[in-house]
């Protein structure tokens, strides 16, 4: 097939999926450049797909706020606050914003938050420092942990089993205290980390035909220890792969682990968003 033809083969951007009632998009940041000029139309797309709800994070001072205020415009959506691993080399000059926002309320969450050694954005040392400060905040506000995990599993890890074992179950003996946000690691990562009280996040990147290793945790996990998510404006599942994303195409994702597992996608969707609900603390 040539270029071209592969081109026209693939969907326009913006088509909403054939709805999904009840699911979640645990993890978008449509506050970015790329959904920003059809905002509302991105929206109204993600109900029309069924979403009920969608988790927006923030990844500095700025979006932080910019995911808040669109949670107090728009109900169903919850706000997450946090300073991304590759912003951490900005952390003397964001502390104070972030810890005011927090302060301030109006978040279900700390995130996202944790080491990125593929791209090293920043230093290492300031990843390490940003990421526990905000661990302790997260204790300290009683929220959980959006958790942001490249090419670095075995250093997340440690720093999170420490913190894990300090501070317990601090939202309650029922509910888990953070996601790995787009996990990409192996099945037996996974269940070290549900043992440490995280529910594990599934992208759309599981739709992708060379990714045997997501698919494996997708087909294998109990659905008790899932969520899925966007990830938007990256990470676009089939069909829209090479497009942008956006949180209606979650539904592409909870589709396919559905078929994954051999069940419905109804059950995906809601066991997904139950999920969500109990780690950020809404009602459904
Ligand atoms: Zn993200």
């Amino acid at each position: 097939m040539t270029p071209s033809a592969g081109a026209t083969n693939r969907p326009a951007e913006g088509v909403a999926p054939e709805p999904l009632p009840g699911v979640i998009d645990a993890h978008s940041h449509t506050w970015s450049r790329e959904l920003q000029h059809d905002h509302t139309a991105v929206l109204q797309r993600a109900w029309d797909s069924g979403l009920s709800h969608l988790i927006e994070v923030g990844c500095d001072t700025r979006t932080t706020l910019a995911s808040r205020d669109l949670a107090r415009r728009e109900p169903r959506v919850h706000a997450v606050a946090g300073l991304h691993p590759h912003e951490a080399k900005n952390l003397a000059a964001e502390r104070a914003g972030l810890q005011a926002a927090i302060e301030g309320g109006g978040f279900v969450g700390i995130g996202e938050i944790g080491l990125d050694f593929f791209r090293d954005l920043s230093p290492r040392d300031e990843q390490y420092e940003s990421l526990r400060w905000q661990l302790e905040l997260a204790r300290q506000h009683s929220l959980p942990v959006v958790i942001h995990s490249r090419n670095a599993d075995e250093e997340c890890f440690a720093v999170l089993k420490e913190w894990a074992g300090r501070v317990g179950r601090y939202l309650g003996p029922d509910r888990e205290i953070g996601m790995m946000h787009c996990y990409a690691g192996d099945l037996a990562l996974a269940w070290r980390y549900v043992d440490l009280g995280f529910l594990i996040s599934v992208p759309g990147t599981v739709t992708y035909a060379n990714n045997a290793q997501g698919q494996e945790v997708a087909r294998l996990m109990p659905l008790a220890s899932m969520l899925v998510e966007t990830d938007c404006p990256y990470l676009t599942p089939v069909p829209h792969r090479g497009r942008r994303n956006e949180p209606a195409y979650v539904v592409h994702t909870a589709r396919f682990v559905a078929s994954l597992r051999g069940c419905e996608p109804a059950e995906v969707a809601r066991e997904t968003a139950a999920n969500a609900a109990r780690l950020f603390g809404f009602a459904l």
